[in-house]
């Protein structure tokens, strides 16, 4: 396990030096304190000490905030402004993410345990391309000719929502930011954004920035907080769209906030438990390392990771031998450290949550093939853990535990393989390896799930759309269908000449 020395080489690798440089909320194009003045804690899970303390928003905050948005909505120049305008800003924007990769990694590294060099390679180049790639559909925005019957003609005209409230977890800090903000920015909204208690440090670094490339106060808020914060921007009068990923439960809340207060238009990118289904003519090492992939990246914090793994009968023995071996080789240690594959979980909670559910796992009767325990003498690591000779109604099977923790199970025929992958409550993502063409296409179609990667996973792209079935949500990030939920369709209708009736 690597020292926290900060600035210095520890056990072979350095430590950048943690500047922490923004605090406080970021409303109307300035950095405040919270109107209360409290502060939150946060954490880094390498060791659980304090890093910083975060200006923690309350309602009054959410409110100050949204009538900077509203105010730049109604009246503002970036609604107003043309489409290839407001996408040489967000251009700009990118680039100045793309400038300080590094400062935002760190930040992500120290709030959510994320591996440092991914957040540098990965996640903020995704998060600046999928800018880049909604600023150039910033000028490709339009309706349609209606040519309507009777003596009518019309057209439709796609014009910003108005004020969105955004928000966000904790799993992929930046990844979600940008998620959010950047169709929203094109398709012309003002917006608040509420970042997770978890990781809210990025989220103020890049409100700083998008201040640099010129996006006008008021535009862009960043409310820091927890659940109150969140509550007060679901349920708030003057926000026209809530946008939220997070868990189901909370997604309810957010859907019954809405409904109780103006019936905002709301979209929910929730919780999974997607499976991975090997089929016999696979590729054995291959599948191990896909299934290893799936579910490990990221410690398992991640939505769409591959926490069922069935594996069909005739390579399933094989699979089981080589799944052991690969885990041993998958290191936990200091996400800092450029040759480990797993960090810390995000918080002290969710390293809990995720030890009960290996006790449940056991205590349910399924066998802790590798793995099975924290690790380390601080901070909050888990060992990559597999358990076989689990069952259907187990709840490691049923209930998303958002860890490193991979439930492998077998099966016999297609059929079957459809319908275990289909007997949750989520449908998020899912995952196929065989080469047969046949098999590929019966299964996609079959099964329920809003993304189905084949002989890959996590095959992510800005152009294409990405969001749940089922209690996993409705409403896409990413893609063009993104663009359009940011969109309201007004139509216009004239007559062809002067009618009587009309
Ligand atoms: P969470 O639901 O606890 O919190 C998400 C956000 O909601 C946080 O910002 C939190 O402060 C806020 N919040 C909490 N209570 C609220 C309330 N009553 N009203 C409004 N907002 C409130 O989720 P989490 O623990 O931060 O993240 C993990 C969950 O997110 C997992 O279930 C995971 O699957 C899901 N997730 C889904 C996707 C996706 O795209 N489908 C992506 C990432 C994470």
């Amino acid at each position: 396990m690597g020292s926290e020395t900060n600035g210095k080489m520890a056990e072979g690798f350095e430590i950048p030096e943690i500047n922490i440089k923004f605090t406080q909320l970021f409303i109307n194009g300035h950095f405040v304190d919270a109107l209360s003045g409290k502060t939150f804690e946060t954490r880094d899970p390498r060791t659980g000490e304090v890093v910083a303390r975060v200006a923690e928003g309350g309602k009054d905050d959410v409110n100050l905030a949204v009538k900077a948005a509203r105010e730049a909505f109604d009246h503002g120049p970036w609604p107003r402004m043309s489409g290839y305008e407001r996408g040489r800003i967000m251009m700009k924007f990118a680039d100045l993410v793309d400038q300080h990769t590094e400062d935002v990694a760190i930040l992500d590294t120290i709030n959510a345990g994320k591996l440092f060099k991914i957040g540098k390679l990965v996640d903020i180049p995704s998060a600046s391309h999928l800018l880049r790639y909604y600023a150039g559909a910033a000028d490709k925005i339009h309706g349609e000719t209606l040519k309507l019957s009777r003596e009518l003609q019309g057209y439709t005209l796609k014009e910003p929502i108005g004020v969105v409230g955004h928000i966000i977890p904790w799993n992929y800090p930046t990844t979600m930011f940008f998620f959010k903000i950047s169709p929203a920015l094109a398709a012309g909204c003002t917006m608040v954004v509420k970042p997770a208690e978890q990781s809210p440090l990025s989220a103020l670094y890049y409100a700083h920035l998008a201040k640099q490339a010129g996006i006008p106060d008021g535009v862009l808020n960043v409310v820091t907080g927890g659940p109150t914060a969140g509550a007060a921007v679901a349920s708030h009068m003057d926000i026209d769209k809530v946008s939220f990923t997070g868990s189901t439960e909370v997604g309810r809340l957010v859907m019954e906030a809405a409904a109780k207060s103006n019936l905002k238009s709301v979209s929910l990118e929730l919780g999974g438990k997607s499976p991975l289904l090997i089929f016999d003519d696979a590729d054995v090492d291959m599948a191990v390392n896909l299934a290893q992939f799936a579910i490990f990246t990221n410690k398992g914090e991640i939505c769409v990771a591959g926490s069922r793994v069935y594996v069909q009968e005739g390579i399933y023995d094989q699979f089981v031998k080589k799944a052991a071996e690969a885990a041993k080789n998958w290191s936990v240690g200091d996400p800092f450290n450029p040759n480990i594959h797993q960090g810390p979980q995000v918080d002290k909670a969710q390293f809990e949550k995720v030890l009960k559910y290996i006790e449940i796992g056991k205590k349910e009767g399924a066998t802790v093939l590798t793995g099975g325990n924290a690790c380390g003498d601080k901070g909050y690591y888990i060992e990559p853990t597999i358990f076989t000779d689990v069952k259907d109604d187990m709840k490691i099977v049923q209930e998303e535990i958002f860890g490193p923790v991979m439930s492998l199970m077998k099966f016999k025929t297609i059929e079957e393989a459809i319908e275990k992958a289909n007997n949750t409550k989520y449908g998020l993502a899912a995952g196929i390896v065989t080469k047969d063409l046949n098999i590929t296409n019966r299964v996609s179609r079959s099964i329920r799930a809003g993304v189905i990667w084949v002989n890959c996973y996590f095959g992510f792209d800005a152009d294409c759309p990405f969001g749940g079935f089922k209690m996993s949500g409705f409403g896409k990030d990413m893609g063009l269908d993104a663009l359009d939920k940011y969109l309201h369709s007004k139509s216009v209708v004239t007559p062809i000449y002067n009618s009587p009736w009309l």
